[in-house]
């Protein structure tokens, strides 16, 4: 009794939760074979030797041994494969023994047992032992139909065999064994079919759910970072307008840590918010004509300033010289990667260093460019084993790079996204206190210049000074209005305000005004959306208004929409009074048709 319950217990054991249920399925078609098959063959041999055939009884006790140790190592050892092969060794022996030394014939029970061993072996074992000792079991039969050519390939089932009661016991056994071992596969091969469905049901739910979540995560950051920065553009822009207002020593050293500051807040802002989008795959790539040669003059000027500060020596090399370069593709998002790449560079090389942009031409065909842009610096380098943490979110190569240099440490991260995007790499060369190389290459489609469209010529008095200019203010932050009206009142500009598209749209009808300073997120009307109308209107005056966008630093929508159709420039917040200036006296110079 208590070996039937160990026996038990080991069985459990082996069918354990974490085995899948085809292996259940095996463990038990191997018991039951082993087990039964055991059974039957030692009811033969006592009935042998009762009968006093102990050539039979001989035969068979060599299967009894081997099926036993099959039944030890299963359940002693839980080595069930090592236990289906001595289960199906024993098989063949009998199918051999019985072929080659015994009754050199074949007859029903040995095709059912050999039927047994091919269906077995494949489902004990597996399809390439399934196939050896399917093999080892036919080879005897067909040797046997060879050679005796006088049964002409009939099976044999005499009189006498069918009054013998092992012959019959053997025969229904068999059937049993043969039944219940499809069966059960077969259960197992349902359940193990119904339990992927099942699992793939859950798995397609819980993507859905991640792939919600992820939206609402990014959709809630966008609109708090959106928060975020209206405040932090009006931080910045006082910043700026104090800068200018003679500030005392004390008070310009403390202005510039709150500039800092504030810089960095809003840099986090804006890369986390890249980051999640990118995160959840919100970024695609949009194609229009650019021109490269221009998009990296801007890129170089723009960085410049902080350059010269540094004395660092910034430049640009382009082997196709200076000439326009037109090609399709995101203007945006290059100007994001470059914009990052150059930041760092500058950022990272120390008074007096060297910083380069290069573009060169890797392969041209009649419609295609490839070309490989580098950004190389002779700053502090990057030590070898901090060369690849660095792309990863958030890691800087040391602890006091925030310290020294600021930075959120996202900046590679998205960067290397954005190339990834572009079908290609980012590579990096460096070695400390040496310098460091950021490549990629990127293909691009070859595309026709683009046409300026030259302004036409607008029926106003002659304006020489930004003061003489009509603005529009199209603002809903009053934070916002409140600094545009200081740096304006600075320069004693008119302007008029309005707090919405709709609203500045109706002002543009009625009044006379030079140009509108259009924020692009409004309620009512957006900042699109009315700018689009107002060139939809018609008369010609009104229409060819300038317009200068003013938009979130991370607005990128916008400066794709910049592809010059219905806004003229734009000025991204937090822009210095400096810019805005610029860009009024351009307006200026337009208008007077200097
Ligand atoms: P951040 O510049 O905001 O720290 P990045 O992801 O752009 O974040 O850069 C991660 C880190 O990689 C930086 O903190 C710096 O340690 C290193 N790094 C990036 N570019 C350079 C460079 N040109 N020279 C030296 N170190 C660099």
């Amino acid at each position: 009794m208590n070996i039937i319950i160990r026996l038990r217990e080991k069985y459990a054991t082996l069918l354990s939760d974490k085995q899948i249920p085809l292996i259940h399925s095996r463990i038990r078609i191997l018991t039951f074979g082993l087990l039964l098959m055991l059974a039957l063959i030692t009811v033969i041999t006592i009935n042998s030797l009762v009968k006093s055939d102990f050539k039979t009884a001989l035969r068979l006790s060599i299967s009894i041994a081997a099926m036993s140790a099959g039944l030890y190592f299963l359940f002693e050892k839980s080595r069930w494969r090592l236990a289906g092969h001595l289960f199906m060794l024993s098989l063949c022996s009998i199918i051999w023994t019985n072929i080659l030394f015994y009754s050199f014939g074949i007859n029903l029970v040995t095709l059912q047992l050999s039927l047994i061993i091919i269906s077995a072996s494949f489902y004990i074992l597996g399809k390439n032992w399934g196939i050896v000792y399917s093999l080892i079991n036919v080879l005897p039969i067909i040797l046997h139909l060879l050679f005796t050519h006088s049964q002409n390939g009939k099976i044999t089932v005499t009189p006498l065999q069918l009054n013998n009661s092992s012959f019959m016991l053997a025969l229904v056994v068999n059937f049993g064994i043969l039944i219940a071992m499809h069966h059960e596969f077969f259960k197992s091969f349902f359940k193990s079919n119904s339990k992927e469905r099942e699992l793939n049901i859950k798995l397609q739910s819980a993507l859905k759910e991640a792939q919600e979540a992820t939206r609402l995560r990014s959709d809630f950051l966008s609109s708090m970072s959106h928060e975020l920065r209206t405040p932090l553009h009006a931080v910045i822009g006082l910043i700026n307008v104090l800068s200018v207002e003679n500030p005392r020593k004390d008070q310009e050293e403390n202005l510039a840590v709150l500039r800092f500051s504030a810089e960095n807040l809003l840099a986090l802002i804006n890369d986390t918010l890249d980051f999640s989008k990118m995160n959840a795959e919100q970024i695609v790539l949009n194609k229009s004509p650019f021109n490269l040669t221009v998009l990296l003059n801007n890129i170089l000027a723009s960085f410049r300033p902080k350059a010269e500060q540094k004395n660092i020596d910034i430049r640009l090399n382009l082997d196709f010289g200076n000439l326009p370069l037109h090609i399709t593709g995101d203007q945006t998002r290059l100007a994001q990667i470059l914009n990052n790449l150059v930041s760092n560079a500058v950022k990272f090389t120390d008074n007096g260093g060297r910083v380069e942009i290069s573009v060169s031409i890797k392969n041209r065909s009649q419609d295609h460019i490839s070309l490989l842009f580098a950004v190389k610096d002779s700053g502090i380098g990057i030590p070898r084993n901090k060369q690849e943490i660095i792309f990863e979110p958030f890691l800087q190569a040391n602890n006091n790079i925030t310290k020294r240099y600021g930075g959120t440490g996202l900046g590679l991260a998205i960067v290397k996204r954005l190339i990834g995007l572009h079908q290609s790499e980012l590579n990096l060369v460096s070695e400390e206190n040496t310098g460091s190389v950021f490549s990629f290459e990127i293909s691009y489609e070859l595309a026709a210049p683009i046409v300026s469209q030259e302004p036409e010529p607008v029926n106003s008095p002659v304006i020489s000074t930004i003061s003489n200019l009509n603005i529009l203010i199209a603002e809903d932050n009053i934070i916002n209005i409140m600094l545009l009206k200081k740096i304006l009142d600075q320069w004693n500009c008119n302007y008029s305000l309005s707090k919405d598209g709709k609203e500045a749209l109706d002002m543009v009808k009625t009044g006379v005004f030079d140009v509108v300073l259009m924020d692009i997120h409004m309620p009512v009307m957006d900042g699109f959306e009315a700018s689009r109308q107002i060139r939809e209107l018609p008369d010609v005056n009104i229409s060819k208004i300038k317009i200068i966008a003013l938009t979130a630093s991370s607005d990128v929508d916008i400066q794709q929409s910049f592809s010059y159709t219905y806004l003229d420039d734009y000025l991204t917040k937090p822009f210095s009074s400096q810019l805005l200036k610029e860009k009024l006296e351009g307006v200026v110079q337009q208008l007077s048709g200097k």
